[in-house]
């Protein structure tokens, strides 16, 4: 079989090394005659394989010490309820900031718990950019902020932090998480369904600020609890276990390379190439405003959209996957997490240049 470059939005590419390493582990993880798959979570195998993942994480995005790290089930999804459930009483006012399909999920599920204040919304455009943060109205009285980093769908990306004084910032960093540096010490709560840019499918990390756990509204289950897990290790119950190995081997990757300042020159690389031609050529065009354009997900529509499914049909013949946009938005959609080797770009535009001149 001839290169594949796999450009799917999640579940996406992994560290092909990651995948060898896992392959070479996988009847037999370090001479314990197990696969990962088959170990008790308590045993003194996978204690050192999450440990190491803990370990490894908070190294690579320097966790203060004060910030509990979870491994949990439920995807970013089961966030947008346990965020309201433990931070917010049912009087309570919330602000979240619109970018997007993703903000609006989020937004739909808390206002089933507590008072919805939209600080602020990009809508206006189609969500093709970020609100500057002199044009958010926050609500003083507000138990949290949240806003969603990258919006995966849309892709914009925020490039800043908000700076919110002594509310609790929570982002759904879903889709970037890992991506570069962000100073965690300005966060509540950081979350992300590790299917993005960490891992499998079936695993989602929350990164909170210690002082936030604890305070759960009366007849939360015990599940969605941060306190449960927090003072579990996150092994209140079984967590996923394979997707918390994988998770390790991934950041142990990104640690070879040289960690998270390194990778966001490369990510940057590889988002300029494809941004570049796109703006350059008048048979592709972005949407979004140039200094929001979100480095990981890259949606960009043909000048015919008739053409698209030809579009498709043919870049599937090369070997370059999962371009389609999401249904919501239509065109298409290039993601470039970490995992994405500069070459899948630069076959990526070979191919689009080949496929205009051909049809513009
Ligand atoms: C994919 C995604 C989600 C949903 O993740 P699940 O793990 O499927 O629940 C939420 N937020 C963002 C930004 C995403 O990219």
């Amino acid at each position: 079989m001839s290169k594949i470059y796999n450009f799917s939005a999640g579940p996406a590419v992994l560290p092909k090394e990651v995948l060898e390493v896992a392959k070479s582990e996988m009847l037999d993880w370090h001479s314990s005659g197990m696969s990962v798959m088959e170990m008790s979570h308590r045993g003194k195998e996978f204690f050192q394989i999450i440990n190491e993942a803990e370990t490894d994480l908070r190294d690579l995005l320097a966790i203060p010490s004060n910030y509990k790290v979870l491994f949990l089930q439920g995807g970013a999804h089961l966030q947008f309820s346990m965020i309201p459930l433990n931070l917010a009483g049912e009087a309570s006012q919330v602000d979240y900031i619109n970018t997007g399909i993703w903000s609006k999920k989020a937004i739909d599920e808390a206002s089933r718990f507590c008072n919805v204040n939209i600080a602020a919304s990009s809508e206006d455009k189609g969500f093709t950019y970020v609100p500057s943060q002199d044009q958010w109205r926050l609500n003083k009285d507000a138990s949290y902020i949240h806003f969603t980093s990258n919006e995966t769908i849309g892709g914009v990306e925020f490039f800043w932090t908000p700076d919110v004084d002594n509310v609790p910032l929570i982002a759904d960093m879903s889709s970037h998480i890992l991506s570069r540096p962000v100073d965690v010490s300005k966060f509540g709560i950081i979350y992300a369904g590790a299917q993005k840019n960490i891992g499998p499918a079936g695993l989602a990390i929350v990164i909170i600020r210690e002082d936030l756990i604890g305070h759960a509204r009366n007849n939360t289950p015990t599940m969605l609890d941060f306190k449960t897990h927090a003072d579990n290790e996150s092994m209140y119950n079984t967590p996923p276990t394979f997707g918390i190995y994988i998770a390790g081997l991934v950041f142990k990757w990104l640690k070879n390379l040289g960690g998270l300042s390194e990778i966001e020159k490369i990510n940057t690389k590889k988002a300029n190439i494809l941004y570049n031609y796109l703006d350059a050529s008048d048979f592709y065009s972005s949407p979004i405003r140039i200094e929001d354009r979100s480095r990981m997900n890259i949606p960009f529509t043909l000048k015919e959209s008739a053409l698209d499914d030809l579009f498709l049909k043919r870049a599937e013949a090369h070997g370059l996957l999962q371009l389609k946009g999401h249904k919501l938005v239509g065109g298409m959609r290039a993601s470039l997490y970490n995992a994405m080797p500069i070459e899948g770009v630069i076959e990526l535009v070979n191919f689009m240049e080949a496929f205009a001149r051909q049809h513009g």
